[in-house]
């Protein structure tokens, strides 16, 4: 079977924790060891055995092109060419800073860093600096990164672990994070209540993705930016999955609400390692050099992964890009809708755009706690057969999976016929 890739895991578990340089890349959540990843092209990739997949993972949501796509290897081999960094200005970064700003119009300014990670702890050092103010609101299930004030309540990696929140976390900080269930208003309003002009900060997935696809209720984004905006705490808006994924313009354009601060990741480095935070001009200048917060990055507009990101987003640009992707996308979840009914296994599908999570539950799941209702052990049998199947779907039960515009209609048929393979199994247990 993966026979190189056991060997590997064997040896990787020696020289590194978990045998990972992520933790959701072990597959504790589903079972079995994971696979080893030689090669992507299109929608597949293959392993180091020579198992070739369909692949609905993306690198976790950047490849919304595909993997290698030739204009992208183009435009690196163009600059790959020319050196990989240098640690000065070049023009590639005031291009995809302008570019994120043209598709996001309250970003008025940006930082690019090197995550997602230091993207949103960036920020929440922005926020804490223009209010004076230290406590920050979350909610349950959102990933914001792996920074120690967002460490809390994290959804996916963490909840697939059963980890409540991180050893090393200092309590001193984690207490200043507040936290209040995702899509409830009354919560919402309570919290803002009892910290009433307390808060530096609130940061939410606009569209939460890492408890798996979970959409935001009408109301509660409205919502949201009303106390913050009546309480002078500042809206973050964590688009790192959402930006340039659920529209070119991300959550905020498909919902109409704009936030003070906006961070963002994954596709806009087209692959490669990048992040950026960005937002209302008032509050970016306060960043070093402008101003007297500060932050700083050796790699930071790295010439690689600003070179994929320009080329990603012009792709994306182009007619009928997210018309079409959403098509896809609608497409496959009504298919494996459809199948999982014949069979008589429940799900809930929740998807918005290209983004999608089939929940084994009856839902409806519009939070952490009903995503956690979910039969894992069910999704854990389902993501191994499709996986012996050529399909390669997030491993985990709380991950969205995405579709890419290499996806074809004979992907599609494949991806339905092992799930139909798969529902037809767990219907039996
Ligand atoms: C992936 C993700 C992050 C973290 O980004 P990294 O590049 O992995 O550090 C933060 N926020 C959201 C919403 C994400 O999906």
């Amino acid at each position: 079977m993966r026979t190189k890739s056991a060997e590997l895991f064997a040896k990787a578990l020696r020289v590194m924790p978990g045998g990972v340089n992520s933790p959701v890349r072990a597959f504790r959540a589903v079972g079995g060891d994971p696979v080893f990843i030689a090669s992507g092209k299109g929608s597949r990739i293959t392993d180091v055995d020579g198992a070739s997949y369909i692949d609905y993972v993306g690198s976790w949501g950047p490849l919304i092109v595909g993997h290698c796509h030739p204009e992208v290897m183009d435009a690196l081999e163009k600059t790959l060419s020319t050196g990989t960094s240098f640690g000065a200005s070049t023009a590639g970064e005031v291009e995809l800073a302008d570019a994120v700003h043209q598709a996001f119009p309250s970003v008025e300014r940006v930082r690019l860093v090197n995550s997602g990670t230091e993207a949103t702890l960036s920020a929440l050092r922005v926020a804490r600096a223009a209010t004076g103010r230290e406590k920050i609101l979350k909610f349950e299930g959102c990933y914001h990164g792996h920074a120690d004030s967002l460490l809390v309540k994290a959804g996916s990696g963490v909840a697939t672990l059963g980890l409540p929140d991180s050893p090393g976390v200092p309590r001193a900080l984690a207490e200043l994070t507040l936290t209040a269930p995702y899509n409830d208003l009354g919560a919402l309003e309570e919290m803002f209540r009892v910290h009433r002009n307390e808060l530096a900060a609130a940061i939410a997935e606009p569209v939460a993705g890492n408890m798996g696809c979970v959409p935001p209720l009408p109301g509660f984004l409205e919502r949201l930016r009303d106390l913050t905006a009546e309480q002078g705490a500042v809206l973050i808006f964590d688009e790192v999955m959402t930006g340039f994924r659920v529209g070119y313009g991300g959550a905020q354009q498909r919902y109409g609400i704009r936030p003070d601060l906006t961070t963002l990741g994954k596709i806009i480095g087209g692959g490669l390692p990048v992040g950026a935070y960005g937002g209302k001009a008032a509050l970016m200048d306060l960043v070093a050099p402008a101003g007297p917060v500060y932050q700083a990055g050796t790699l930071s507009g790295n010439p690689l992964a600003v070179a994929a990101g320009i080329k990603t987003l012009e792709l994306l640009r182009r007619p009928g890009f997210y018309e079409r992707l959403s098509a896809v996308s609608e497409e496959l979840t009504a298919g494996l809708a459809s199948e999982a009914a014949r069979a008589g296994v429940v799900l809930t599908l929740n998807r918005v755009g290209s983004m999608f999570t089939a929940f084994f539950s009856p839902g409806p799941v519009t939070d952490y706690a009903s995503a956690r209702k979910s039969d894992t052990a069910a999704f854990g049998r389902f993501f191994r057969t499709l996986l012996d199947r050529g399909v390669y779907f997030p491993p985990s039960q709380f991950e969205a999976a995405f579709v890419s515009a290499a996806h074809t209609a004979e992907d599609l048929a494949l991806t339905l016929e092992a799930a139909r393979y798969a529902f037809a199994g767990l219907g039996e247990d």
